[in-house]
């Protein structure tokens, strides 16, 4: 009888979940885990996963283990070094493999490289994408530098997304006699209500994600997507479908797959196609990652090894809304209310911070890793090299000026006055 460990990332999901189902049909029995990261302060003076990722992870996580509850499984939540405590794991239940998602950035490799180190087996399977890397017109290491070319490439070969798969009917069994320990009571407290003025009032977990994908595809709000994206505050502004594909609540291609089918019954348009391009940025910043890896992670990413200037008590102000600048402002008093902020105001915060303050992008990062309910190591690190100039940006950079900002996108002031106060 073989018994697997699988292990749970950022892929909280039982449907389209390839390794998942790699392992339910290897394994007679199933131990299901999640690892909670270990309490950490970040080098810049503040903890590494704040309140609201927390809770928006709790609310999949639940969902989750009432999935797999329906299934005569069981999660299993582990607090602390994900190594040691899926190595103690596997000496207690007696699984001699582990089955994952691979995430191609440096701290996740590290992981995997570590449990092969114990001697255990570690099978990790390449899901997070939309589309296969094997499917496209180039290997990793040839994946073109610029977005556009990536893009222009991928079109013209008509590269497709495979179909998203069912969630598996059956999980196999928890090993005979193992009873999951009760999991631990969170130590650090959520927001206890939701601030009214979010832009995000949905809950983590792929049920909420599945309701939301329905909704949204039902009053064909694809159709007016590129239209309204940029726009700073509204809750149908965007698609809002990033807190659900960072925790993996929801796949890339299960989207596409029931985008194609909107667009199929009511017609593509720009708008509908724009949603495809953006999930294509999501997938370059992946595959930039399984290119260069950790040289993305050096202070000065790929152009060369000098440190960014920085200034703490400038920093500080930046992250608190006490800039001076009140589209920035107001965008910094939003993410740290909601967890969440638009992707305008994420480029405008972001060039605030390097261009105008002279601040370490890598703080800035890790403030958003911090903030984000959708924090995804790939697009967060990328997107943040791309604006400070040291990543593939063709323009060697994006400055945003606040006052044109202010007046395109927040001319009659509406949302520095809905974020005017903390
Ligand atoms: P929509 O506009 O509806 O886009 C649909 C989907 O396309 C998104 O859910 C996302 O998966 C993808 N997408 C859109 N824009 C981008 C982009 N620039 N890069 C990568 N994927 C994109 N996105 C994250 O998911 N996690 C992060 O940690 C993150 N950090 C960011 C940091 C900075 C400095 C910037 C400028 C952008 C960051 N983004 C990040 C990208 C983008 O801002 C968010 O994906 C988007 O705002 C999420 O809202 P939405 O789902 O409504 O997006």
């Amino acid at each position: 009888m073989s018994t697997v460990i699988y292990w749970f990332r950022n892929d909280l999901r039982l449907a389209d979940n390839p390794a998942l189902r790699h392992a339910c049909q290897t394994a007679s029995r199933l131990v299901p885990v999640y690892c909670h990261a270990p309490d950490q302060t970040t080098e810049w003076g503040f903890e590494r996963v704040g309140p609201h990722r927390r809770q928006f992870l709790a609310g999949g996580l639940a969902d989750l283990a009432a999935q797999l509850g329906a299934r005569g499984s069981a999660l299993v939540e582990l607090h602390g070094d994900p190594v040691g405590s899926l190595a103690a794991l596997a000496h207690q239940t007696g699984a001699r493999q582990i089955v994952c998602e691979a995430i191609a950035a440096p701290e996740e490799a590290a992981e995997i490289a570590a449990l092969h180190a114990t001697g255990l087996d570690v099978d990790c399977h390449w899901q997070s994408t939309l589309l296969d890397p094997d499917s496209l017109p180039f290997t990793s290491e040839r994946l073109p530098d610029v977005f556009t070319a990536f893009r222009q490439a991928v079109e013209k070969a008509g590269i497709a997304p495979r179909l998203p798969l069912p969630a598996p009917a059956l999980v196999p069994p928890l090993p005979d006699g193992f009873a999951p320990a009760p999991v631990a009571p969170n130590t650090q407290p959520f927001p206890t209500t939701a601030d009214p003025r979010s832009a995000f009032p949905f809950a983590g977990g792929a049920s909420a994600a599945e309701a939301h994908l329905a909704q949204y595809l039902q009053r064909k709000l694809p159709h007016t997507y590129k239209a309204t994206r940029n726009r700073l505050a509204g809750i149908d502004d965007s698609s809002k479908f990033s807190p659900w594909l960072a925790s993996g609540a929801l796949s890339a291609r299960q989207i596409m797959a029931r985008l194609k089918a909107f667009e199929a019954e009511h017609g593509a348009n720009e708008g509908s196609y724009w949603l495809w391009f953006e999930l294509l940025w999501r997938d370059y910043f992946r595959l930039l990652h399984r290119k260069y890896g950790r040289r993305l992670y050096r202070a000065s990413g790929l152009n060369g090894h000098h440190a960014p200037a920085h200034n703490p008590d400038v920093f500080a102000r930046w992250r608190t809304g006490q800039t001076g600048e009140a589209l920035v402002d107001a965008g910094m008093r939003e993410l740290a209310a909601t967890g969440y902020l638009s992707n305008r105001m994420r480029q405008i915060v972001a060039s605030y911070l390097i261009h105008e303050c002279a601040c370490d992008w890598r703080a800035g990062a890790a403030w958003f890793e911090a903030q984000l309910i959708d924090y995804d190591v790939c697009s967060n690190h990328a997107n943040w090299l791309y604006i400070a100039g040291h990543g593939t940006d063709p323009r060697g950079g994006r400055r945003f000026n606040p006052d044109k900002q202010t007046r395109e996108y927040d001319a009659d002031g509406r949302y520095r006055a809905l974020w005017s106060r903390p």
